[in-house]
């Protein structure tokens, strides 16, 4: 039966909802192998899977463990999803502004995944900060506050947690049906009332291209539709990193200059693009006057004392966080405008530098991190320091000046 369900996706056929049934959740009972998984995984990566497949794996996934329920919490409560890019720090911004305007945040983030950084991670550099809210901690935060940020928790769709770390390691992630069901299974069980999905394409992202990145909008607007959820998605750019930093304590200090005004530029505007779609969303409001009311709650410092109020209450001591002091400028050897930051070769750097793990029982340094100095579209004279590098070790870092391509 395990091997005629493999062969048949080989040929490219569609498996019924009893035949993904079994063999995913033998799969969880430990029944079938990493390698059985492995095969059929890659046979869906190459193959692809029809929307009626889709659904099926995405509904055996929601099922596989519990289906949170947010009802008791009064208003619309919209989450928000990334699928993952470099200096991605936008949920730290977002969060406390759209929960300072009322609308209740409940937000269950990841770890980093390879190159790509993961909002609890980064706020864990927060020293004493906790992530690991229990379902009833994070309610009361929720009526207390209006926000709460952690972990997911280990019974939140399960076969997920399973699938992922074995396409990590099986060169299996990068499949667009495989995408869906993952990230809808846990947000659909994560119990918001509407979703936005920020699909990150370019070099620096798992969706390379624009087509996939439109086939996969598609899916999970659809998926949301079977369960009543409202599913509204973005695509943003993720050739160049996002914003100024990528690390842990780096990002979150780059979080709070957006919240307290001192940052300008693309990451602030896709802050708070994103911020007035679910402002909107949960007040049932133009996007007008969304955006009108995220700017005043920035402009006022509403949103930053949400965000004080927010770590405070998770444990943090902001005054505590702390950047690495040994530094290494990598400077400019040409003049010119910065045409592309190569937002993948960053992002592999921050894992060497220790930002990221380059295995799952890795622990991370919170403390280093690189800031650009030079963004895309800034003009660059030779001796210029094109980027900052905080470091553990300083070696030499000549060669990140090859990350900016100048002309
Ligand atoms: N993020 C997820 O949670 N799952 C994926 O498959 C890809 C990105």
């Amino acid at each position: 039966m395990i091997l005629d369900i493999i062969n048949k996706k080989r040929l490219g056929e569609e498996l019924t909802k009893e035949e993904l049934d079994t063999f995913f959740s033998s799969y969880l009972k430990k029944k079938v192998k990493d390698y059985q998984m492995s095969s059929l995984l890659m046979a869906i990566c190459i193959n692809g899977m029809s929307e009626k497949e889709v659904f099926d794996l995405c509904d055996i996934f929601i099922k596989s463990g519990e289906v949170l329920d947010f009802s008791d919490i009064e208003g619309i409560k919209v989450d928000k999803h990334s699928t993952g890019g470099v200096g991605d720090k936008t949920t730290m911004v977002i969060a406390p502004i759209v929960a300072s305007l009322g609308v209740p945040v409940v937000k269950m983030s990841g770890r980093g995944l390879g190159y790509t950084g993961g909002t609890i991670d980064k706020l864990e550099s927060i020293p004493g900060f906790r992530t690991d809210l229990s379902d009833s901690q994070l309610k009361e935060e929720v009526r207390k506050i209006g926000m709460a940020i952690t972990s997911q928790t280990s019974n939140l769709t399960p076969m997920d947690k399973a699938i992922y770390s074995l396409r990590d390691v099986s060169g299996t992630v990068e499949s667009i049906p495989l995408i869906a069901t993952s990230i809808m299974s846990k947000k659909i069980a994560s119990g918001a009332d509407k979703i936005l999905i920020d699909i990150k394409l370019g070099c620096g992202a798992l969706i390379k291209t624009k087509k996939d990145a439109l086939r996969l909008s598609s899916l999970m607007i659809k998926i949301g539709k079977k369960y009543n959820k409202e599913v509204r998605t973005i695509i943003t750019d993720m050739d160049n990193p996002l914003g100024r930093s990528i690390g842990n304590a780096i990002e979150v200090k780059e979080a709070m200059d957006v919240l307290l005004n001192r940052e300008k530029g693309t990451f602030r505007n896709l802050c708070v693009e994103i911020a007035s779609i679910m402002v909107s969303m949960g007040k049932n409001i133009s996007m007008e006057e969304a955006k009108r009311k995220v700017n005043n709650s920035i402009n006022n410092g509403l949103a930053f004392n949400k965000f004080l109020e927010f770590v405070a209450y998770q444990k943090g001591n902001i005054q505590k966080l702390k950047i690495s002091d040994k530094t290494v400028d990598v400077i400019s050897t040409k003049n010119g405008v910065v045409k592309r930051i190569d937002a993948l070769n960053f992002g592999k750097l921050s894992v060497k530098l220790g930002a990221g793990r380059k295995n799952k029982s890795d622990r991370i340094n919170p403390q280093v991190g690189i800031r650009l100095n030079k963004l895309v579209g800034d003009k660059v004279k030779e001796g210029d320091v094109l980027c900052t590098i905080y470091v553990d070790k300083i070696l030499n870092y000549d060669y990140v000046e090859d990350f900016y391509s100048i002309s």
